[in-house]
């Protein structure tokens, strides 16, 4: 675990010696620059319970702005001990911290009727508040963060000077008197009222079913009523957000727990300092929530108020909103309210600002528990940018990540700062956002990177910034750089078995690969083994209509006598015109690019069993078939066959014999949820069985196909059952969030070799 915060000189490490050898824990503690380190060996259940009690017994003073924990491999230690601090010279890099969500304190002044800040909805102090939004340069200081416009009041002064008080250099420290105020402001920016009455109608017009604009931390939320129906759908409609779910904002844990089944885990990531929305299976029976809010979906996303606005917001409502970001899809969320006047305009009916400057765009994090443990899907507001910290000493490389779900890294020394989730750089907004993004870590690290490494893919736009900033980027595979990024957050040394399951990505063969398996050595990576190729009939219109998928899957496995089978789904799903083009698509190879991609397979085998045909977002048909396969118990699994290839030519994973075998169950008139569940089942006997092969060498699961809780969590156990150490991703995103870290190490291991060489 890595705790910062207000844990140092307040007998922290003590505390932690006697929780650990209370608990019976073995390990060690010690203080480093970068803030408490501990290491904690035992039991599963132990080390819960020493992870959920370090927040709540921790010494009354400390405080705990930030607390990453992971779950590594035992060492086998004989006692729990309080280590020498670590003070490498030269190694302190000043960190930038995240911005955290209210602390009890401020909660408590800003409920209390007497109290100077009561209602005041930008409360904070040392242990909690704005950071990273607000901060322009380094040292941290209030000259250089957005709050400098706003001159402290005596009192505040007073706070800000006293080593005693709590506000002791809280650089965004203000009050009534002297911070930030609200206003409500119409869609042409007229003022419709001040303080806490724009506050008092804010609420107001939610509860009318008003979609509501709020300018919070890092950028904007729209906010509707989630019980209303009508708002829910007129959102979707005027965001251009047709089926993907909405995260909601409760009033309290307790709320959430209301609406969804929350684990004691679950409960600690909601009440953290990083307060991500987390992904919570529903409870069961009747709910006054909207139906368009998650339509079918099993899972919702659940956060609650994390600054003194929301707090009050909430309060006032008493009931779950959306609290969606504040943008057309795909576009970065606004930040600006003169910005947000325009691009909220038809979207927003009215919006709640004010005037402390956004510096940076800081989204919402996202976590999932899987196996047992947290998973970052979307990595930002509480995370970013706390580096990832790597073995070696890196040279200062820039990673420039992906296209979608962009992110962006940078070394300096043995830390890679992830940037803040960016998103899909679809639009010329994101392109702009991208840029800026990388300006300010350079900036904030004073670092000119000796290398910048993109991805392979010639025209993704982040590799094309690649080449115009730099004569020779470092273009690195997309898989490479999924599985190296896995490897580097759990300090993994090679050999390793990377298996990396996506949508897409550039092979160095052109072809479009995604489900790969990759050994990588000390030097680079061999392709062991990967998916048999499927075609994609129509290209990129295949991404969208899985019944091409589901199509080219049987093609392949009965040949053209499948369009005569219309009583099966896929090809059900196509009218006779449409038939006879895709059949010619086939037939002459046109516009029917071959792809290895795992991510095909899903939506294919979707299709196959009559589950979703056409998707409206990236991902779609393969989460609905993990939730199918959740329902299930089943334990059987399909047939397929390992082909080892030829000429140096990676094992072939040939699924033939599966599609067989899902005809036969349809026919037999098998449960679709029994299907689903097989395919999951055959998936994770499919890693098995190529781990075996590579002389059960540890796995890394990696790609954005590991977001699915079920395929991770077969995988992991039927690899430990065989023997097999296995990684998979914690505190990075599996998706393409995480490709720029796994660039940065890639640029790094070549720079090396070309010295060595
Ligand atoms: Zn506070
Ligand atoms: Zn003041
Ligand atoms: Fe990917």
């Amino acid at each position: 675990m890595t705790i910062r915060g207000a844990v140092q000189g307040v007998g922290f490490r003590p505390f932690i010696y006697r929780l650990a050898t209370t608990l019976e824990l073995r390990g060690w503690v010690n203080n480093t620059a970068r803030g408490v380190f501990v290491e904690v060996e035992g039991e599963r259940e132990r080390l819960d319970e020493f992870l959920l009690r370090v927040e709540r017994e921790k010494p009354a003073i400390a405080f705990i702005q930030s607390l990453e924990s992971s779950l590594a491999d035992p060492v086998g230690y004989a006692n729990f001990t309080i280590q020498h601090s670590d003070e490498q010279p030269g190694a302190k890099t000043a960190l930038v911290m995240p911005d955290v969500a209210t602390c009890p304190e401020c909660l408590a002044e800003i409920r209390a009727p007497r109290n100077r800040r009561y209602r005041y909805p930008f409360t904070n102090c040392t242990n909690c508040g704005p950071r990273y939004s607000i901060i322009e340069a380094l040292p941290y200081d209030r000259p250089r963060t957005t709050m400098k416009k706003f001159a402290m009041c005596p009192a505040c002064e007073h706070e800000y000077r006293d080593p005693a008080n709590r506000r002791f250099h809280a650089q965004p420290n203000a009050c009534p008197e002297c911070g930030p105020q609200l206003q409500l402001w119409d869609m042409t920016g007229v003022v419709l009222g001040a303080r806490d009455a724009a506050l008092v109608a804010a609420a107001e017009a939610i509860r009318a079913g008003k979609i509501v604009g709020v300018k919070g931390l890092g950028g904007f939320h729209l906010m509707v009523d989630a019980r209303n129906e009508d708002a829910v759908c007129e959102l979707r409609r005027r965001k251009h957000r047709e089926e993907k779910p909405f995260a909601l904002m409760a009033p309290s844990v307790e709320a959430v727990k209301a609406l969804c089944e929350v684990s004691p885990l679950e409960e600690r990531l909601l009440r953290s300092p990083e307060s991500p929305i987390v992904l919570l299976g529903r409870r069961g029976g009747a709910s006054d929530l909207a139906a368009s809010l998650a339509p079918g979906n099993p899972m919702l996303g659940m956060m609650v108020p994390y600054t003194p606005l929301h707090h009050l917001l909430l309060d006032e409502l008493n009931f779950p909103v959306v609290a969606t970001s504040g943008n057309l899809s795909d576009e970065p969320i606004c930040i600006d309210e003169h910005e947000a006047l325009e691009r909220l305009q038809g979207i927003a009916d009215l919006l709640l600002v004010h005037d402390r400057p956004i510096l940076r765009h800081v989204d919402d994090s996202i976590v999932r528990v899987m196996a047992q443990r947290e998973m970052v899907m979307r990595r930002a507001r509480g995370f970013a940018p706390l580096p990832v910290m790597v073995q070696d000493e890196l040279p200062s490389v820039l990673g420039v990540g992906a296209h979608q779900k962009n992110t962006v890294a940078l070394a300096v020394g043995r830390q890679v700062f992830v940037s803040q989730h960016i998103g899909d750089l679809e639009t010329e907004q994101a392109s702009a956002a991208f840029e800026r993004v990388i300006a300010s870590l350079e900036d904030l690290y004073e670092a000119e990177p000796v290398a910048i490494a993109c991805d392979l893919h010639p025209n993704y736009v982040s590799s094309e910034y690649a080449r115009r900033a730099t004569k020779h980027p470092i273009e690195v595979q997309h898989h490479y750089a999924h599985v190296l990024s896995c490897m580097a957050e759990n300090a993994l040394q090679p050999p390793v078995l990377g298996v990396a399951w996506d949508g897409s990505g550039y092979g160095p063969d052109g072809m479009v690969w995604g489900g790969e398996f990759l050994k990588i050595d000390k030097y680079g990576y061999i392709r062991a083994a990967r998916l048999r190729p499927l075609h994609l009939p129509g290209s990129e219109r295949a991404v969208r209509e899985p019944r091409r998928c589901g199509l080219s899957l049987l093609w392949e496995t009965l040949g053209e006598a499948a369009l005569a089978q219309s009583e099966l789904p896929p090809i059900a799903a196509f009218d006779e015109n449409e038939r006879k083009l895709v059949a010619q698509m086939l037939r002459q190879n046109l516009n029917s690019p071959w792809t290895s991609s795992m991510g095909r397979l899903f939506d294919g085998v979707a299709s196959l069993i009559g589950l979703r045909q056409k998707v409206r977002h990236e991902g779609q048909a393969a989460m609905e078939l993990e939730w199918l396969a959740a329902r299930s118990t089943d334990a059987g699994a399909y047939e397929f066959a390992l082909r080892a290839g030829q000429d140096g030519q990676p094992t072939e994973l040939d699924w033939r014999l599966m599609v067989e075998e899902i005809l036969r169950d349809l026919q037999r008139g098998e449960a679709r949820e029994t299907m689903a569940r097989r395919f999951h089942n055959t998936l994770a006997e499919m890693i098995l069985r190529v781990a075996q092969t590579q002389a059960g060498i540890p796995v890394a699961l990696t790609g954005g196909c590991f977001q699915n809780r079920l395929l991770t969590e077969l995988a992991v156990a039927r690899l430990q059952s065989g023997g097999i150490r296995v990684y998979w991703h914690q505190r990075v995103p599996p998706n393409d969030g995480g490709i720029a870290l796994g660039q940065v190490v890639a640029a790094a291991r070549a720079l090396r070799q070309k010295e060595t060489r």
